[in-house]
């Protein structure tokens, strides 16, 4: 097991701790809390979709939450955003009506909301007319979902994205957990078992390590917390209460506290950021984009130079991520050990 400062570097020994004493004792117990937020990337459905399903997890320390989450907000409102929640999917898609203007890019933020509005409405007049009720509804969402950032080019928004990444790799405290399902080979080790909850499982398995090797300098404890969805919460809630009465398929549950919380990505950056690194991994695995995996990937969890907060599960032996590529370099370094 490692010491403590030489997995998390000197953030691992800052003074950020919560005191408890008890009248009497001799000693004081150090307790830490951290914040791990999660969000999914990628559709969890076997049937009828391909690629990877992603979840990921950011973990802070408690006291750097109000810091993080105003930098988060400064960001936003340089970028004329406000309190707009960031759901980076749907913020990187190209918007046909904005190609469509002359001179969008040099238009007020204000013009340019106006313009791309009035051809909406036009365009959801004519699909009432001639489309499917089925394809108004889509257009309907789509329009919904990327109308708070229509007031900023592809390239503006692009940059914002990148400046977010830049700022997730400035944070040297904030740790990253990923687990990538690659569904085209997907042979669960136990029958029956989703990739949800597979994916669930091993980030909870990840977490509980991290947080069980800083704990021997200081008590680490953790907390989940979730973009709420209701089939979601109740799975997780279950999950959690068997994984501290059995374990996980490999560790006990010590450091994470049972009931998870669900709040709403809306109002909460930290699940936005969870959100962003949970795309770019799923455009990493399944795209080949590499530029913002570069940027985020310094905060992945590491231990002894390795990375082992990151996990690819997929039955490609020839994979050629950077996660696989290590895993074969070490068992080829154990076979010929032997
Ligand atoms: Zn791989």
């Amino acid at each position: 097991m490692l010491p403590c400062s030489k997995r998390l570097g000197r953030d691992a020994l800052a003074p950020r701790r919560f005191f408890e004493a008890t009248p009497g004792a001799k000693f004081f117990c150090i307790i830490v809390m951290r914040l791990f937020y999660l969000d999914e990337s990628g559709n969890p459905e076997i049937t009828g979709s391909s690629g990877s399903y992603v979840l990921a997890a950011i973990g802070l320390p408690i006291e750097r939450w109000t810091a993080c989450d105003k930098a988060i907000n400064q960001l936003k409102s340089s970028h004329y955003l406000g309190s707009t929640e960031i759901h980076t999917a749907w913020m990187l898609r190209s918007y046909s009506e904005q190609l469509a203007i002359p001179s969008f890019d040099k238009m007020g933020i204000l013009q340019r909301r106006d313009a791309v509005l009035r051809i909406r409405e036009k365009k959801i007049e004519q699909y009432k007319k001639e489309k499917s009720p089925q394809a108004l509804k889509g257009l309907k969402k789509n329009y919904k979902n990327t109308e708070a950032y229509i007031h900023l080019t592809l390239e503006e928004r692009k940059r914002f994205i990148n400046e977010l990444a830049a700022k997730i790799k400035s944070w040297t405290f904030l740790r990253l957990f990923g687990e990538v399902i690659d569904k085209n080979n997907y042979h669960p080790p136990k029958p029956g078992i989703i990739p949800q909850t597979q994916a669930f499982e091993r980030i909870v398995t990840r977490i509980e390590k991290y947080l069980s090797h800083i704990s021997m300098e200081t008590n680490e404890y953790g907390l989940l917390i979730h973009d709420e969805c209701e089939s979601v919460a109740a799975a997780h809630v279950s999950k959690m209460k068997q994984y501290h009465i059995r374990g996980t398929f490999k560790s006990r549950v010590d450091h994470i506290i049972k009931t998870p919380l669900f709040v709403s990505s809306n109002h909460t950056n930290m699940v936005q950021i969870a959100d962003l690194c949970a795309y770019i991994l799923r455009r990493y695995y399944d795209l080949g984009e590499q530029t913002l995996y570069d940027v985020i990937k310094t905060r992945i969890d590491k231990a002894g130079g390795d990375v082992v907060g990151l996990n690819h599960y997929t039955n490609n032996k020839d994979c050629p991520c950077e996660v696989c590529r290590k895993k074969r370099r070490k068992q080829t370094f154990s076979h010929h050990s032997l």
